[in-house]
């Protein structure tokens, strides 16, 4: 590490600005295979095809089988490794391809301090064609969180010091997704983790087999009048189908209604944010601040779910600032991931005063945290935050291991 200090992208002794260009990217599937699938056991029809994915009846939205993700590697002329990562759970040679083929181009001979004026160009590249969202950007945000982590071991500092200072070194976090087969199998998990310090918690209505109301019934009343249950409805409900649902709900007490209509009814998600009497919580399939605006602008939402995979940093700490400027609170989403965005997440997280809470994928990151280097701890109710520079982690041995080249 200590060439990175001698050449820490400000000036030298010489005076000259010390220039360490990006030299290579390279794209790697990490397997994340479990013996159960994301959200738990399949249900009656739902059935793996020949491609290995599976649609979940309830949402009508395609899962792999074997969970996996993509990690991208940049390194500079000095040796310096940065490490990003972005969705790769559907079609991921697509993002590797969009990275391998156009990106990557960009960025070689680059320097990577100019991360934000990097992200601004390369988003740039393909307005025009309407590139404004989906695979392109997600590829986007693994270069962009690689850019960002090598930026900060350069000079020395975590991202959330690069980001201008961590409000917390700790994250409160919620237990997310009950992945058993029965209510009463759900309730007991969702009790386990009670017992273990978390208090708060979120099950998703796809899986929710006797219906939203049953499950929110059955789960306060096993955990409590103090804990907070939250519920993803997954894009499904009409509008007024969504304020009848909260109307039942409302007995039980919810702390949140997540992604109750499809997102393309903003229109319809403001009626229901202001005629529901519940807390709307949106944003994971966001990937700019210009999304962010389209609900926060019509009063949307209460709490926006910025999800790091989809944005990298850049773009999530511009949501970030944007929800803070309206005064909401903001609870990041975490997805399916080999911990390396989850880090970049926490960094930036840590940074926002307005962030009260962040999602933790128990049955991704307890089975996968021996992944990274400094492993990503969450216990008694909160996340622990890397103090290293960059992002805080690398992968491990057991990640290379799982790690497969794409070019
Ligand atoms: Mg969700």
């Amino acid at each position: 590490m200590n060439h990175t200090e001698e050449h820490s992208g400000r000036q030298g002794s010489s005076g000259e600005l010390h220039r360490d260009p990006i030299a290579a990217i390279e794209v790697y599937i990490v397997d994340l295979r479990q013996d159960k699938p994301y959200l738990g056991s399949l249900r009656d029809g739902e059935t793996v095809n020949e491609s290995g994915y599976f649609v979940r009846r309830e949402n009508r939205t395609v899962y792999p089988r074997a969970n996996r993700s993509l990690v991208i590697r940049a390194v500079t002329e000095d040796g310096v490794e940065g490490w990003g990562e972005t969705y790769g759970l559907v079609a991921p040679k697509a993002t590797a391809e969009i990275i391998n083929d156009l990106l990557a181009g960009f960025v070689i001979g680059r320097n990577p301090m100019d991360r934000e004026t990097l992200h601004d160009e390369l988003y740039d590249l393909m307005r025009v064609r309407g590139y404004t969202g989906g695979f392109y950007l997600d590829a986007l945000a693994g270069i962009d969180i690689a850019l960002w982590d090598i930026s900060g071991k350069q000079s020395g500092e975590s991202v959330s010091q690069l980001l201008g200072g961590g409000v917390r070194e700790s994250i409160p976090a919620y237990v997310s997704g009950l992945p058993e087969d029965t209510l009463g199998a759900r309730c007991d998990l969702a009790d386990a983790w009670r017992k273990r310090g978390f208090d708060s918690f979120k099950f998703a209505m796809p899986v929710a087999d006797e219906g939203p109301v049953r499950e929110l019934e059955a789960l306060r009343a096993r955990l409590g009048d103090d804990a907070r249950i939250a519920t993803d409805l997954h894009w499904t409900y009409s509008k007024t189908e969504a304020v009848e649902l909260a109307r039942q709900l409302a007995p039980h007490r919810p702390w949140f209604l997540e992604a109750p209509l499809p997102t393309e009814d903003i229109e319809g998600l403001s009626w229901v944010a202001k005629n529901s009497g519940q807390t709307i919580a949106v944003g994971e399939e966001w990937r700019t601040v210009y999304d962010a605006r389209l609900r926060i602008d019509r009063e949307a939402a209460h709490i926006v779910q910025p999800e790091m995979g989809h944005t990298g940093i850049t773009q999530f700490m511009r949501i970030g600032r944007y929800a803070e400027s309206h005064h909401l609170r903001i609870i990041p989403h975490a997805t399916i991931g080999a911990g390396i965005f989850l880090a970049a997440s926490l960094q930036a997280t840590a940074t926002l005063q307005s962030a009260i809470s962040h999602e933790f994928q128990h049955s991704i990151l307890e089975p996968f945290r021996h992944f990274t280097s400094n492993v990503l701890n969450c216990e008694n109710g909160a996340y622990s935050l890397p103090q290293t520079p960059g992002i805080g982690v690398e992968p491990s041995d057991a990640m290379r291991a799982a790690m497969r080249r794409i070019e």
